[in-house]
């Protein structure tokens, strides 16, 4: 199985775009400020409290649950999957390369 270094996690959680990741898992987003909102997928949310930073790459609800996370968060709680699976799906989708990457400070 994968391993995954500090460096490929950190590349996951920096490169992945988790406005684009969040809108084709098919929950519409808006824009508002320089964040982007929605309708929380976790809770019954009646105004949109789900809320997208595109400047830290992380998202969190406001509302009833207080769910919140990177995009490998947003995996595990979508797909139902564990951590390490959640980074294999994003490395395969989005950072083919990442795991061959070597570090660089
Ligand atoms: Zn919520």
């Amino acid at each position: 199985m994968a391993r995954f270094s500090d460096e490929v996690v950190n590349r996951i959680k920096n490169e992945v775009s988790l406005v684009r990741l969040v809108e084709n898992w098919g929950l519409p987003l808006k824009k508002h400020g320089k964040d982007y909102i929605g309708h929380c997928p976790f809770h019954d949310d009646k105004t949109p409290s789900f809320v997208i930073s595109p400047e830290s790459n992380l998202w969190h609800c406001l509302g009833a649950c207080g769910e919140g996370g990177s995009v490998i968060d947003w995996v595990m709680k979508t797909q139902g999957v564990s951590f390490r699976h959640a980074l294999e799906l994003l490395r395969n989708d989005h950072l083919p390369l990442a795991a061959d990457t070597p570090v660089k400070n």
